[in-house]
Order: structure tokens, then sequence, then C-alpha cells
């Protein structure tokens, strides 16, 4: 068997996925994202085989697969994933479709209407850029004046594309968040936990290991399914009092920062899957 894996930095886990693919006897061909000019039309790209999709930009990632998968390739994650996923409002449309349990949250496109919606709805509520990753601009807002300030900059600062603004309640978390990862089906997870708000392994917090119960594998499963992911991570936000939640999904799975401690063999299990959906 052959695979065509697509990056944009060959880190950690784009070199254990490679080799557990190799270990399996699968051809692997690598290509940077940065090098790749494709025809905007059903010709065949490489044998029209399957795509690993790693790279880590947004733009390159969604556009990539949307093009590889008219070609005929088998892009995994799929194209459609890839977009909702990478899209924070659009991840919430998709959970929302199927009922599945999320921290409220809104979307605005102005200063004055997006302060009075969270005036009315009262603080602390966070707010986060809808694309983007590692923790990166998510703010908690804990009354009018901060986000007078978090909105004017969201929405007198950067591009057309950045004049959205979503909003979310504020899950007060007891000290962790909890990531279950879906390959195919929940194979395992972690919990982060961190002295702050902010969760993420790229922002200090340290992974630990967690038995997903059935439940929380359960809902993990149902989220990846409502944004078509298959090798996804799926965040979940657990409250003081048990209830869970799930805040987001990432399309492209990390782990290098938490292998160690978490001991679920991801790459082997990704390549077995990848192999399982290669002709
Ligand atoms: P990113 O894609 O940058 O990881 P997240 O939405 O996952 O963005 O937010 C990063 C972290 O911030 C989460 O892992 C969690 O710890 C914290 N966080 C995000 N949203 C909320 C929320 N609504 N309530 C409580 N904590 C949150
Ligand atoms: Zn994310
Ligand atoms: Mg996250």
């Amino acid at each position: 068997k052959k695979v065509d894996l697509v990056y944009t930095r060959m880190r950690t886990e784009e070199r254990m996925l490679t080799d557990a693919l190799r270990a399996r006897g699968c051809t692997v061909e690598t290509h940077a994202d940065s090098d790749m000019v494709l025809s905007l039309d059903r010709a065949r790209w490489k044998d029209g085989g399957t795509v690993v999709m790693r790279g880590m930009s947004f733009t390159r990632a969604r556009y990539l697969a949307a093009i590889l998968e008219v070609k005929g390739s088998r892009v995994l994650n799929t194209a459609r994933s890839i977009a909702t996923c990478g899209d924070k409002a659009l991840t919430t449309l998709a959970l929302a479709e199927q009922d599945i349990p999320m921290p409220w949250s809104f979307l605005g496109f102005e200063q004055d209407a997006c302060v009075a919606e969270m005036d009315r709805r009262g603080y602390p509520c966070v707010t986060k850029p809808v694309l983007g990753s590692w923790g990166r601009m998510v703010a908690r807002v804990d009354g009018t004046h901060a986000a007078e300030g978090m909105m004017s900059m969201r929405f007198e600062m950067g591009g057309a594309q950045d004049h959205v603004a979503l909003v979310q309640q504020y899950i007060d978390k007891p000290g962790y968040d909890l990531r279950v990862y879906v390959i195919g089906e929940a194979v395992g997870g972690m919990r982060r936990r961190s002295e702050h708000w902010v969760t993420n392994t790229a922002r200090g917090a340290v992974p630990e290991r967690y038995e997903v119960p059935a439940s929380h594998a359960r809902l993990a499963e149902r989220a990846a399914r409502a944004v078509g992911g298959e090798m996804v991570a799926v965040d979940l936000l657990e409250t003081r009092g048990g209830e869970v939640m799930v805040n987001e999904i990432n399309h492209c799975v990390e782990f290098a920062r938490s292998i160690e401690f978490t001991g679920i063999p991801l790459p082997e299990l990704m390549a077995d899957y990848i192999l399982g959906a290669t002709r």
C-alpha cells in the first residue's frame, strides 16, 4: 500500500506517523504544503490514493483537502471535517445540529451589539478567535469594561475576516479539561491539568492519564461524527458539578508533548486506521 502525507513541518508527530506506516509495509511519500501547486480540476494527483493531511496551516490544509477530494483522492481527515473543525463557529453549529452539549455561545459582528449581549448574558464569559489554536487569544472576560476593550480590539484590529466575535459561556473547570482521542472510535484520552484556566499543553498544562469513562467516549464519538472527523482529538469541559460538554475538536491530532504521559500508541492507531481506509 502507498499513502501521501502532506505536512507544513515534519514534527515529531509527522515523523512517528510516517515511521508507523512504513513499519506496516506501507510506502509513504511526504510533501511540503509550501511546494504544492495544484490544478483546479479533476485530474488525478499522484495515483489518486490516500492523502494524510498534516498541514498546520488551516488555509493550506482546507484548500488542499478540498482540491484533492475533487481530484478523487481519499483525504484523511476529509475536507469537510477540516473546514468544520478549523472554524470554532462552524464546529459549534455542527454540534448544535446534533444536540451535543456545549457551552452556550453566540456570534456577533459589531462591537456594541456584542457588548450588549455579553452584558445581558452575564460574566465571566470567554471570547476566542474562530480560527486559532494552542490557546492563543483565548480571553476570559470578567465584566463590561473588559468586554468593551476586547470587542474594540476584535473589531478595530486585523482584517475583515477577523471582524467576527465568538463569545462563550465560561465553564468553571475543576483545574483541568479532558481530551478524548477518536481514531475511528474513542481510543483513550488525557486530562490536562493547570493552575491557569487555559489548559493547553502548549501553554504549560500537565498531561495526566485518564481512563475515559464510557459516557465520555460516546460523547466524543458523537462529536467526531457531527463534524465528520475520523482521526480527531475531542476536547471536553467538565463543570465542578460533573456535567460534561464539548469545547472543540482538533482535526490535526498532536501528541508529541503528551504521548509519554498517556501511553496511548497514537501513531500506530492512526497508521492502522489510515491503512484500513486505503485501497
Ligand atoms: P484552542 O483551539 O486555542 O485550543 P480552545 O477553545 O480549546 O482553543 O481553548 C483553549 C483552552 O482554554 C481550553 O483547553 C480550556 O482550558 C480553556 N477554555 C476555552 N474555552 C473555555 C470556556 N468556555 N470555559 C472554560 N475554559 C475554556
Ligand atoms: Zn483547537
Ligand atoms: Mg483546544
